[in-house]
């Protein structure tokens, strides 16, 4: 199948006249489980309503980056694909589970720091840069360039510039469900702007530069030795997502949908 293309400048290496490839905005591995029997996917408006769902084919894309022919890895397509597939081997469907966390309630996931801290700054630059309603947060100010440039140049940066903070929530019938996501949102964390949105069923937390956090945050953001620590909670202990989650996944019943399919 030939996918249509389209000619511009890419925002990421900035050349002009580039083939852009049709991004997808959150990397394809994460919408598996969002997809009902018709492939098609249930979306959601940060603040919609729950009586018009909105159902589209195929996760938000854009033309956005330049690169990436039919199975061919190249341009900056392709630079972000390879980190997508690391992500996609620690978190695509089935690959975490939750519910079988020790004691501590920490999931531990090994990563390798480089690719997957690299991931974690193209998601949150790829939301800077869409122009999808349902995906943008609007500009980072004087960061995005700084961001921009490190992505470019594949350098993951120290753990305190553009750390993440991943957790798992566990539904009010305390299962853990991947086929969920929200719309990105601003918010406060620790004195920061941060942007939130959940992706597969667990939260990420985003910032320019890590705040002053308890220890066990910062150790929850992606470091250069050992894994990726993921804190598993009931989702009631983060009041703007439990609200999310009662008012527009539990009451359009996706879940329901989906065992039946
Ligand atoms: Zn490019």
């Amino acid at each position: 199948v030939k996918r249509p293309r389209t000619i511009g400048k890419c925002p990421l290496c900035l050349e002009e006249g580039k083939l852009l490839a049709h991004s997808h905005i959150i990397p394809e591995f994460n919408y598996e489980e969002l997809y009902d029997e018709k492939h098609r996917l249930r979306t959601f408006e940060g603040d919609g309503t729950v009586e018009d769902p909105k159902w589209m084919q195929k996760g938000i894309r854009e033309y956005l980056l330049c690169g990436a022919r039919e199975g061919i890895r190249e341009g900056c397509e392709g630079k972000l694909s390879v980190w997508e597939s690391h992500a996609a081997n620690l978190l695509g469907v089935g690959k975490i589970d939750p519910l079988k966390v020790p004691q501590n309630k920490i999931l531990e996931i090994p990563i390798q720091y480089k690719e997957f801290k690299l991931y974690g700054m193209s998601l949150i630059w790829r939301l800077a840069v869409t122009s999808q309603r349902n995906l943008a947060i609007g500009s980072l100010g004087k960061t995005q360039e700084t961001l921009r440039q490190a992505i470019e140049a594949e350098n993951p940066l120290e753990p305190e510039m553009f750390p993440f903070y991943i957790r798992a929530f566990l539904a009010p019938d305390g299962n853990f469900y991947s086929d969920w996501m929200s719309s990105p949102f601003w918010h406060d964390f620790y004195g920061k702007r941060a942007v939130s949105m959940a992706i597969g069923g667990l939260t990420y937390t985003f910032v320019a530069r890590t705040p002053d956090v308890p220890e066990e945050i910062r150790l929850a953001m992606p470091q250069m030795q050992g894994g990726l620590r993921i804190p598993v909670a009931p989702i009631s202990t983060w009041p703007e997502y439990d609200d999310f989650y009662r008012k527009q996944v539990l009451a359009t019943k996706i879940h329901a949908a989906k065992r039946k399919a």
